[in-house]
C-alpha cells in the first residue's frame, strides 16, 4: 500500500471530514511531503505504521477505515490506543498529521500578518558562499564548524583580531522573505534537522528538535535570553575547574553578549494574553514571575519564532554576531556538511566538508573550532578519529520539558502575542522548575489536544481559548550521544527524580492555570479527561506513568564538557580538545553540567571566551 494512502486513512479516522475535518488524501499529501525531510529510519516507520493500521482497520472494521463510518474509525482508534507501544506509535503520526493541518489551517493568516508591515531589521549582508562555487581546496587562518550560538560568537571574535575566517555551515541560508511568504508547515520541515523529528531514545522517548542553517537553532529559538544563575556559574568553576565559567570573569562576556542581542523584557503590550495570564496567576498565588529578557527588538507578537521570525525582529546571531564577523572578513561556507578534520601528529590540518552533491571541499588551517552543536560535535570528533575520550558524548542534559493548556471563558488566541513570553521562577532555585508561557506558532500546537475524531476537531476548534504554558527542569545528566556510521543516536533515561519534578511542574502549572481562572486544565497525561480542579489534576498524577508522557526538550548540553579533570572532561577548561593541538570546542557541549535556565546567552557568552583564549594563547 503506497504510503499516501495508508495516511490517508489514519487522517479520515483522526480528523474525519463527515465531521468537519480536512481532505484526507490531501492532509496525507502533505505529510507525505514533509517525510521527504525526515531520516530514512523515521519515514519507514511511519509508513510501516500507517500500513499496519490500514490493515488492522480492514480486518476489524471489514472495510477499509475510509468507507467505515466515522465513530467506528474512532472507536479503532481508541481501542488500539489501550496498547502503550501501539498508543507510542499513534502519538507520534497523530503529531504530524496534526502539524500539517494547523499549518495548513493558519498559512494563509499566518502570511498576511507577516506581510502586513515591514520587517523591523533587513536581512544582514553576508558573506554566504554555496560549497557548489566554493573551490575545492583552499586556506585560511581559522575553520569554524557550525554557525549557531557558539559558532557565530567565536567567528566573530576570530575575525576582529584579522584571522582569515572561513564558517563551514551545514544548513543554508534563510532571508526574511522566505519567512514572510513560505507556508509554515515547509518551513518547520526545513529549519530543523531531520525535519523536526529528531528523537531521544529512551524511557519516555523525548523529541528534540535542532535547528540548521546560517544562524543555527537561533533561527528557530524563542528569544529567550538568561544569564546562567550564579550557583550555577559557581559549580562550573568549582566542580569542574572550567575557569572560564568565574563569575566575575564570565560578566564582561554575558554584558556582551546582552549589548550586542539587544535584550530587553517582552513589553506588557506586546506579549498577548497567553502570558499576562501566567502573570496575572502568578500574582494570586504570590508567586515570584516576570516578564521574560529577550533578544527581539521590533518584535510584535507574530507569535512565528520557532519557524523563522517573519520580521527579522528577533535576533539571532545571523543579524548580529555573523554580518559582524563578516565585516571584518569572515566568509560562510554553506551547504557543506564537515564530515572530518585533518590532523597530522596530532595537530590540526584543516577540515574536510561535503558537498550536497557528495564531491568535497578541503580547507586547510591551523586553528579549527567545532560548534556543530551539543548533538553533532561529538559524531563528527570521532569521525576525525579524535573521538577516544571515553566522556565524550556523554553527560547528556537535555533540561527537559512538557506542557499543559488551560481552557478559559475568555478568548486568548494564545498565538496572537509573543511565542515565549513571561515566566515563573518561584520554584527554580528549590526545585530547578522554570515555568515559561509558551505558545506555538498558530495551529501548530494540537498536539498537546487529548483523543480522536469529533472530540479533537472541536477542540482544535476551540483552541483559542487555550492558554499554554511550559516547564523545562534542571536534570541530571542522563543521556548519551552515540554513533551508529555516519548518523547520531541520542540515549537518554530520564532520572527518576527528574520525573517526579517534571508532574511537579505540571502541579504547579495546573494552580497557575486555575489561579487564573481556567475552567479546566489539560494536564497532558495520555487518557485522562480535562481536569476540573486542583484535585483532579492531583489525582490523573497519582495515577500517571512518567514513561508514558509527552516530553519535549530543546536544550541538549554536556556531550564534550570542560573542566579540568583529564578523566572526567574531553575538552581542557580553556575549550582545547585534549590530545591534540589546534582544535577547540565552543557551543552547547562544553557546558558541565545543565545550565538550569534557556542555555543561548551562556552558549555563547563561554564562546567568546574560548575565541579570546584562541587570540591571546600568544
Ligand atoms: C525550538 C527551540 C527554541 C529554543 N529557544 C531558546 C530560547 O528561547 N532561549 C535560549 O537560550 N535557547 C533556546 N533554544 C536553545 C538554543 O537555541 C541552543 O541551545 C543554541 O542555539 C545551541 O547553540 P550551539 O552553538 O551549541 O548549536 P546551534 O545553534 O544548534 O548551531 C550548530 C550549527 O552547526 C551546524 N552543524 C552541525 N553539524 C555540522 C557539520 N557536521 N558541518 C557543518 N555544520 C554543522 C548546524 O547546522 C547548526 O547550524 C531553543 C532551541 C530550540 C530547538
Ligand atoms: S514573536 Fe517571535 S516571530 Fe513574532 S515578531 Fe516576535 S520575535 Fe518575531
Amino acid at each position: 500500500m503506497r504510503t499516501e494512502e495508508a495516511l490517508a486513512q489514519f487522517c479520515a479516522a483522526l480528523l474525519p471530514p463527515e465531521h468537519g475535518g480536512p481532505e484526507p488524501a490531501e492532509l496525507a499529501e502533505r505529510v507525505v511531503r514533509h517525510l521527504d525531510h525526515v531520516p530514512a529510519l523515521t519515514r519507514y516507520a511511519v509508513k510501516a505504521g500507517a500500513t499496519a493500521l490500514a490493515l488492522t482497520g480492514r480486518l476489524v472494521l471489514r472495510q477499509s477505515i475510509r468507507d467505515a463510518p466515522p465513530e467506528q474509525r474512532v472507536a479503532l482508534l481508541d481501542r488500539l490506543a489501550y496498547n502503550d507501544r501501539v498508543a507510542l506509535a499513534l502519538d507520534g503520526m497523530k503529531s504530524l498529521v496534526l502539524l500539517a493541518f494547523g499549518a495548513d489551517t493558519h498559512a494563509a493568516e499566518m502570511v498576511a500578518r507577516s506581510t502586513a508591515t515591514p520587517p523591523a531589521h533587513p536581512d544582514a549582508d553576508l558573506t554566504v558562499i554555496s560549497s557548489t562555487w566554493w573551490p575545492s581546496h583552499t586556506h585560511a587562518d581559522a575553520v569554524v564548524i557550525g554557525s549557531g550560538a557558539g559558532g557565530a560568537m567565536a567567528a566573530r571574535r576570530l575575525a576582529h583580531a584579522g584571522l582569515d575566517v572561513v564558517v563551514v555551515e551545514e544548513g543554508r541560508r534563510w532571508t526574511v522573505d522566505e519567512f514572510r511568504t513560505r507556508h509554515p508547515h515547509e518551513r518547520y520541515a526545513e529549519l530543523y534537522r531531520d525535519g523536526g523529528t529528531t528523537i531521544a531514545i529512551g524511557s519516555p522517548a523525548i523529541v528534540l528538535p535542532i535547528g540548521r542553517g546560517v544562524g543555527g537553532t537561533t533561527l528557530v529559538n524563542s528569544g529567550t535570553c538568561y544569564r546562567p544563575p550564579l550557583s550555577v556559574q559557581r559549580r562550573w568553576r568549582d566542580e569542574f575547574g572550567f575557569d572560564l565559567a568565574d563569575p566575575p570573569r564570565l560578566l564582561t562576556y554575558l554584558d556582551e553578549v546582552e549589548e550586542l542581542l539587544q535584550v530587553a523584557p517582552v513589553p506588557l503590550e506586546t506579549m498577548g494574553r497567553n502570558g499576562q495570564l501566567l502573570l496575572e496567576g502568578a500574582a494570586k498565588l504570590g508567586w515570584s514571575a516576570s516578564p521574560i529578557p529577550r533578544n527581539a527588538p521590533g518584535c510584535a507578537g507574530s507569535c512565528q519564532c520557532a519557524i523563522g521570525c517573519p520580521r527579522n525582529a528577533k535576533y539571532g546571531v545571523h543579524l548580529n554576531a555573523l554580518p559582524d564577523a563578516c565585516r571584518h572578513g569572515a566568509r560562510i561556507l554553506t551547504d557543506a556538511r564537515a564530515l572530518r578534520i585533518i590532523h597530522e601528529r596530532r595537530r590540526a590540518r584543516g577540515v574536510i566538508a561535503r558537498r550536497p552533491d557528495g564531491s568535497s571541499v578541503t580547507l586547510r588551517a591551523p586553528i579549527i573550532v567545532v560548534a556543530a552543536g551539543a548533538t553533532e560535535t561529538p559524531g563528527l570528533l570521532r569521525r576525525s578519529h579524535l573521538g577516544e575520550h571515553p566522556e565524550l558524548g556523554r553527560n547528556l542534559s537535555l533540561h527537559p520539558a512538557l506542557g499543559v493548556a488551560g481552557r478559559f471563558e475568555e478568548r486568548i488566541v494564545s498565538w496572537q502575542g509573543v511565542l515565549q513570553s513571561a515566566a515563573i521562577d518561584e520554584f527554580h532555585r528549590s526545585n530547578g522548575i522554570l515555568v515559561e508561557a509558551t505558545a506555538t506558532p498558530p495551529g501548530m500546537g494540537s498536539m498537546i489536544l487529548p483523543g480522536f475524531g469529533r472530540n479533537l476537531l472541536r477542540q482544535i476548534e476551540d483552541a483559542d481559548h487555550l492558554a499554554v504554558f511550559g516547564a523545562m527542569i534542571a536534570d541530571q545528566p542522563a543521556g548519551r550521544v552515540q554513533s551508529l556510521g555516519p548518523h547520531t543516536l541520542i540515549r537518554y533515561d530520564l532520572d527518576r527524580g527528574d520525573g517526579r519534578r517534571l508532574f511537579d511542574a505540571i502541579r504547579v502549572m495546573g494552580r497557575v492555570m486555575f489561579a487564573a481562572g481556567a475552567v479546566e486544565v489539560l494536564s497532558g497525561v495520555p487518557g485522562e479527561p480535562a481536569a476540573r480542579s486542583q484535585q483532579q489534576l492531583e489525582d490523573q498524577l497519582a495515577r500517571a506513568d512518567i514513561r508514558k508522557m509527552h516530553l519535549a526538550a530543546f536544550h541538549p548540553t554536556g556531550t564534550a564538557r570542560a573542566g579540568a579533570d583529564p578523566d572526567r572532561s574531553p575538552v581542557a577548561p580553556d575549550g582545547t580538545l585534549r590530545g591534540v593541538s589546534g582544535v577547540w570546542v565552543a557551543d552547547a557541549s562544553v557546558l558541565p553540567s545543565c545550565p538550569e535556565v534557556n542555555p543561548q546567552v551562556s552558549i555563547m557568552a563561554v564562546a567568546l571566551s574560548i575565541a579570546d583564549g584562541i587570540v591571546n594563547r600568544g
